[in-house]
């Protein structure tokens, strides 16, 4: 988290900045993404340019925000651009399930800071209120439908605004979801039929499906083979499904919560 991956594009920043303009990569959720795409505007492959990317465990920042990203014709110069693993085609299901939630609240975390620092008001602007240069947060699409300038419709529809943007100003902080935090809450059992190690947590029960995943788990957390207990596969199988039970409740409460903030 907090990497920094310099983007090619960049350009001097002369207006001050108004807007934080919330994108999708058109690329798939996964640990990785982030990085990916912020190697990608390394490359300079594409003229294109973010301040900022983030997955469900990484913030890349790409940029400083006294520089101009190339992301948002009509707000590039005046815009923070802030890139989400996902598609602007994404039902509220899927902006509901735990990869998504652990991103937003990343997101959030991050995106309150910068636009603090900045002087940016911790609010959505309807198009009419980007149309008349007023300061807050904005989809991409807004940016397209107010300045006629490109045709990208991310972050899509169903991106959950009132969720994310209460994750920004705090309001609906007690809807955050622990999942930021999964890997605190992480243990691991090894079968003592199968010698196969699981990493548990309060919703997954995952197979480390090698020793070098193992090992290399161990190592990004910090861990001790230690921590380490045996158990029978018949209590493990136990374990697991308590986690899928708890985990239905959770994608449920989500759904719930974002169907209630739209
Ligand atoms: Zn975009």
């Amino acid at each position: 988290m907090g990497e920094f991956t310099p983007a090619h594009y960049i350009a001097q920043r002369d207006t001050p900045c108004r807007v934080m303009v919330i994108h999708t990569m058109e690329a798939p959720e996964g640990p990785q993404t982030a990085e990916n795409v912020a190697r990608y505007f390394a490359s300079g492959q594409v003229v294109a340019s973010a301040h900022m990317c983030v997955d469900q465990d990484s913030v890349v920042y790409c940029l400083p925000a006294s520089a101009v990203a190339f992301a948002a014709p009509g707000c590039n110069s005046d815009g923070y651009q802030v890139e989400h693993a996902g598609y602007a085609r994404q039902s509220p299901e899927e902006w509901g399930d735990a990869a998504s939630v652990a991103m937003l609240q990343l997101s959030a975390q991050a995106t309150r800071e910068i636009a603090d620092s900045l002087g940016i008001p911790l609010r959505h602007l309807t198009d009419e209120e980007l149309a008349a240069g007023e300061s807050g947060f904005v989809g991409h699409d807004q940016v397209s439908r107010v300045y006629k300038r490109s045709d990208h419709t991310d972050p899509g529809p169903s991106f959950p605004w009132s969720y994310y943007m209460g994750l920004v100003n705090g309001t609906t902080a007690q809807l955050a979801i622990n999942t930021t935090s999964e890997e605190n809450n992480m243990q691991f059992v090894r079968s003592k039929q199968t010698n196969t190690i699981y990493a548990v947590t309060p919703y997954t029960v995952t197979a480390m499906t090698s020793a070098k995943t193992w090992q290399d788990t161990v190592k990004a957390l910090a861990l001790d083979e230690e921590y380490t207990v045996s158990l029978d596969d018949g209590d493990i199988a136990a374990i697991a499904a308590d986690c899928a039970a708890r985990r239905q409740v959770l994608v449920a409460d989500i759904v719930a919560a974002l169907k209630a903030g739209e």
